[in-house]
């Protein structure tokens, strides 16, 4: 018999596919004393286990190396060393042979020593370190009890191809192996919208629903889905008219795109002739290239994160002059606006590179510009990276999460550091390269004319600027019906915003999710907004609409919904007014 699960739907789409349920617990290790004459059998069963262990990891970067960032195969890496560390294996074998027991349970008792070590040391570096040894130990232990089905990383290309996978939760690293795999779509327990794994997820074009409670005791392994990725809606063993009808639907949807691709690289221009800057959003320089399977487009924000996340050092300046000169030859000449990075909150490197607890409110703590001014050689490092790679092309840089001008005026000063710096080394600039900042914190709204008189441009992050204004964490399921873009404290801020920028002539852009959201292009044009950054495979939708809609006719209905102060009157009276002009 059928059954629909709801949750949220956070990259849209069909999907159709049989369940693929993602266990991750830990293996259950239990003793079990064994014959005096077996100990040399069991360890090398420990040994044949470590080399899977091994050959699998080789497998997944080999897999995955041209597509997926070097930072991900970079913390393979350290799995990889870990796999012959001296003082695992032999601290296991030695436990085999002393109390003449299992290997898996030698093996946690060798972990857990080691964890605690770690655990005892001062230097809070090392504590951390200890994440790697449990990974890698978990890895050990799946295949010593078979249990390879267990791990996302493990598992071939055809295993997963077409599957919906039933989840947890995913990181945006599980996310791009996933994608690699060719999975149909995924669902997860917990999440929201706005989280950097739902966000991949668009990029990608991977339906995708989040905060489905209890998915996994729900669904069973196998069993036939469908998932809306649009309604977040979550189907099991549907019958063959709800099959048909989800099948039609996504022929449907296939057809509208393919009519879309009519717009590529057609010029984006209002029907009262306005000319409007489409730009796309990438999280590595690979994504240029399904950005121009959409348009040759300019890059409106470069998330710089994926080169830091998931690994324990910050990337060396070569390094990331590398990745982001990659970036700028992919886009052959269209502009390229680089963020400087947005570590933190949900976007973390590994633990063991962070110095310190783990903040209580991470969204709140040491993130993006605030850790970058506590840290001034590793963000003088990135900003000397960006610098270089201005001498090549159009390249702007872009500070995440600033608050105050006091923060401006620290980063404009290392800006210049760097550049003496570069001077000194006789490496070449761009000296005029055009600085801004985002504007996602509602302080940095109502002071977006300040920051105006000393950046070359402004560009409202509304993932963040909702999730501040409205005080809602925005990767928290629970909190998500809140989550409202129409909210009317929301729209004054980006109204102060668009107004600041237009006072003392400066391009204002919108990269936050609402600039790709269909719903919102007209408000946003009737608004004033210029300049969009969006989701690569929403760009042709969003240019239909700005190519259909005439400015000059939205503005005055938009500015009296801007007077407004319910949020639902504002969506019904947006959603008349979109039926008006569509
Ligand atoms: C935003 O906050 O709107 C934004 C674009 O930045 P991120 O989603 O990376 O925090
Ligand atoms: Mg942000």
């Amino acid at each position: 018999m059928s059954l629909m699960l709801n949750g949220m739907g956070v990259s849209k789409g069909i999907a159709i596919g049989q369940a693929y349920v993602l266990y991750r617990e830990q293996p259950e290790v239990r003793e079990y004393a064994i014959a005096t004459l077996r100990v040399e059998h069991e360890i090398s069963r420990f040994n044949r286990a470590r080399q899977q262990a091994q050959h699998q990891l080789q497998d997944i970067k080999l897999q995955i190396a041209d597509e997926v960032p070097q930072d991900i195969t970079q913390f393979i890496d350290t799995h990889l060393l870990m796999l012959d560390d001296p003082v695992l294996c032999e601290g296991t074998i030695k436990h085999i042979r002393h109390r003449v027991c299992n290997a898996e349970w030698a093996l946690q008792a060798q972990c857990d020593r080691l964890v605690k070590v770690f655990d005892d040391m001062d230097d809070e570096y090392l504590k951390t370190r200890k994440d790697d040894i449990i990974h890698v130990v978990q890895r050990i232990q799946r295949c010593l009890t078979n249990d390879a089905d267990a791990d996302l990383a493990n598992d071939t290309k055809d295993h997963l191809k077409g599957r919906i996978i039933i989840a947890d939760d995913l990181t945006p690293a599980d996310t791009l192996l996933l994608q690699h795999q060719k999975i149909a779509g995924f669902v997860t327990e917990y999440g929201g919208p706005l989280s950097h794994t739902a966000i991949l997820a668009r990029n990608l074009g991977i339906p995708a629903i989040v905060g489905v409670h209890n998915a996994k005791q729900i669904i069973q392994a196998s069993e036939w889905l469908i998932i809306d990725g649009q309604r977040g809606m979550l189907i099991a063993e549907p019958d063959r008219r709800t099959l048909s009808h989800f099948r039609g639907l996504r022929k449907d949807e296939k057809q509208r795109r393919k009519n879309l691709f009519g717009l590529k690289n057609k010029p984006t221009i209002s029907k009262d002739k306005q000319e409007i800057k489409l730009f796309g959003n990438i999280d590595r320089p690979d994504d240029v290239r399904t950005l121009r399977q959409f348009d040759h487009t300019g890059v409106g924000l470069y998330r710089t994160e994926m080169l830091f996340i998931e690994r324990n050092e910050h990337p060396s300046e070569n390094e990331q002059y590398e990745t982001y000169r990659r970036a700028l030859r992919a886009l052959k000449g269209s502009p390229l606006t680089i963020r400087t990075e947005d570590i933190g909150a949900d976007k973390e490197m590994n633990r063991s590179s962070q110095h310190g607890p783990m903040a209580h409110n991470p969204a709140m703590g040491l993130r993006a510009i605030r850790r970058c001014l506590k840290e001034p050689d590793q963000f003088l490092r990135q900003i000397r990276a960006i610098l270089r790679t201005s001498a090549y092309g159009p390249v702007s840089m872009m500070i995440p999460m600033m608050t105050c001008i006091t923060e401006v005026e620290q980063a404009l000063e290392l800006i210049e550091q760097a550049k003496a710096q570069l001077k000194q080394r006789k490496q070449r600039f761009n000296p005029d390269m055009p600085i801004g900042a985002m504007i996602e914190v509602p302080a940095a709204a109502l002071s977006a004319h300040t920051f105006a008189e000393k950046l070359d441009f402004l560009s409202i992050g509304t993932n963040d600027l909702i999730q501040y204004t409205l005080a809602i964490d925005r990767i928290d399921d629970e909190v998500s019906y809140l989550y409202k873009p129409l909210n009317p404290a929301v729209l004054k801020l980006i109204d102060i915003t668009l107004k600041a920028g237009e006072s003392a002539g400066i391009p204002v852009s919108m990269c936050g999710e609402m600039a790709s959201d269909p719903l919102y292009t007209r408000l946003l044009l009737g608004m004033g907004l210029k300049y969009f950054s969006v989701q690569a495979n929403t760009l042709l939708e969003i240019k239909h609409i700005i190519n259909h809609s005439h400015i000059d006719q939205l503005t005055p209905p938009i500015r009296k919904l801007l007077k407004l102060t319910h949020p639902d009157i504002i969506e019904q009276e947006l959603l008349q007014l979109n039926k008006k002009y569509s």
